[in-house]
């Protein structure tokens, strides 16, 4: 006797979950439409940014070796660690921002993991054929054919993983130059480290460790619960229009299993809001599909919170929504003034330890400092030097400085003033250092003059 057609779903289902890793089936939609606009969108700028060029040097690099980030116009130097810090925290407080709007939909529509998984699949699915063919083949015998499938789609990711590597070493040495040192494989240790490493990180991580990165191994998932409230939309089943599924009372929900089986981290959402769940929508889609081929309107599956779920009226006011926007537009003005106050001048004024105060041939005391003159413009620029403190005090010999683009340059400079400038000891004094032409680069540094 036939099983009942729910009893095979049933077991087709949880064949389909349990056995071997997951074959989503594929899916049309607005939310897979989306997905893979991210994809485009983000690999473009991803693979693409390293070829720009600015300025007859690579737009975007990081150069570690001079200590440096090259940003288009923009350099930034150790120094600048605030600036990074503070568009760390700005990305951070965005993501709450939009967890606590709409759930994890970093994680199903920009997540490098997500991104990289999706490619990764697509090249699977264009060699091994559909969800179904990619099962059979996982459960058919070893031959020819498997052999020749199996070798061609891990060929196809390697090329992938290997130019994923390239790229992203190349935002460290600069991509042009990398290109022919990895042809001739005449790399320094690091390259060569980094560039197997990440290649091998893409390929496991996309090929085969896929939605258990996001299950077992991503922290996010773990506490994106403490950003939702009951207002926060997620992708949610509802129970109240789809349940009792079809054949046992009538709910909308004909227990098809299609939305299962397009969800690649290949969970039920008909059981509640899961830490699996990245949001992504390909449910919707599926559900979306179905419900119009069986003539019900669709959305029983959508983007919807708790709130709306339970037919509740919608409260405008969310606190934590104000508390997270607030703390983005702080940062945001934080960064902005942060940016318009960082000077590409910076000097630091270091006494000569050796020798305290001399007196010179004309009476007058001397002391020795060295300078230290950093110029953070991408021109060169000349630098003058002041001193003040004390009456009479000025530098002996040259006050103006050449400074070469991005580099420090260290100046020995002698001080003098008559020996009644002061009390004897060491008096205060400051260092004057104007760009030459550019009277808002000027950084005052203070120092001590020994007067015996
Ligand atoms: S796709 Fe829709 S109808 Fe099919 S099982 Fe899922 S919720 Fe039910
Ligand atoms: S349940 Fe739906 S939204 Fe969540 S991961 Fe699966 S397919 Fe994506």
């Amino acid at each position: 006797m036939n099983k009942p057609v729910s009893k095979v779903r049933e077991a087709k289902l949880e064949l389909y979950r349990k056995k071997g890793k997951i074959h989503a089936r594929e899916v049309r939609g607005r939310f897979n439409t989306i997905r893979w606009a991210m994809v485009w969108f983000t690999q473009i700028i991803f693979y693409g940014a390293c070829w720009l060029q600015w300025g007859g040097r690579q737009a975007v690099h990081f150069d570690i070796v001079h200590e440096k980030f090259y940003l288009f116009g923009l350099v930034l130097w150790p120094q600048d660690a605030l600036l990074a810090a503070i568009a760390l925290i700005l990305a951070a407080t965005g993501l709450f921002l939009v967890t606590a709007l709409a759930g994890r939909l970093f994680c199903g529509f920009a997540c490098p993991q997500t991104v990289y998984t999706a490619i990764f699949m697509w090249v699977e699915a264009k060699v091994e054929g559909d969800h179904l063919s990619r099962l059979k083949l996982d459960q058919s015998p070893p031959s020819l054919r498997k052999l020749a499938l199996r070798g061609t789609k891990y060929v196809l990711w390697g090329l992938i993983a290997a130019w994923t590597a390239i790229t992203f070493v190349g935002y460290f040495t600069p991509i042009r130059e990398l290109l022919p040192a990895v042809a001739g494989w005449n790399l320094g240790p690091w390259e060569a480290f980094w560039l197997i490493f990440y290649a091998l990180f893409t390929y496991v991580q996309a090929g085969f460790a896929r939605e258990a990165v996001c299950q077992h191994m991503c922290p996010y998932s773990r506490f994106q619960g403490v950003m939702f409230d009951n207002t926060t939309r997620t992708v949610s089943y509802d129970v109240q229009r789809g349940e009792p599924r079809k054949g046992k009372g009538g709910g909308d929900c004909i227990d098809c299993g299609i939305c299962v089986q397009v969800c690649p981290t290949g969970i039920d959402i008909r059981d509640g809001l899961q830490y699996q769940c990245i949001n992504c929508g390909l449910c919707v889609d599926a559900c979306d599909e179905v419900m119009t081929k069986v003539a019900k309107p669709v959305s029983l599956i959508r983007f919807a919170s708790e709130q709306e779920l339970a037919g509740m009226p919608r409260h405008s006011a969310r606190p934590r929504l104000a508390v997270y926007a607030g703390l983005l537009g702080l940062f945001v003005a934080l960064g902005a003034w942060t940016v318009t106050q960082r000077s590409l001048l910076l000097v630091d004024v270091l006494r000569d330890r050796g020798s305290l105060a001399r007196e010179a041939s004309d009476g007058r005391i001397e002391n020795a400092y060295t300078l230290k003159l950093a110029n953070l413009a991408e021109e060169p620029r000349d630098f003058e030097v002041a001193v003040s403190g004390l009456p009479g005090i000025e530098l002996l010999g040259p006050t103006r400085f050449a400074g070469e683009p991005g580099s420090i340059r260290e100046v020995r400079v002698t001080v003098v003033a008559p020996p009644d400038a002061g009390k004897s000891g060491a008096s205060p004094i400051a260092f004057v250092v104007k760009a030459a032409g550019d009277p808002a680069t000027r950084v005052t540094e203070k120092s001590t003059f020994v007067l015996p």
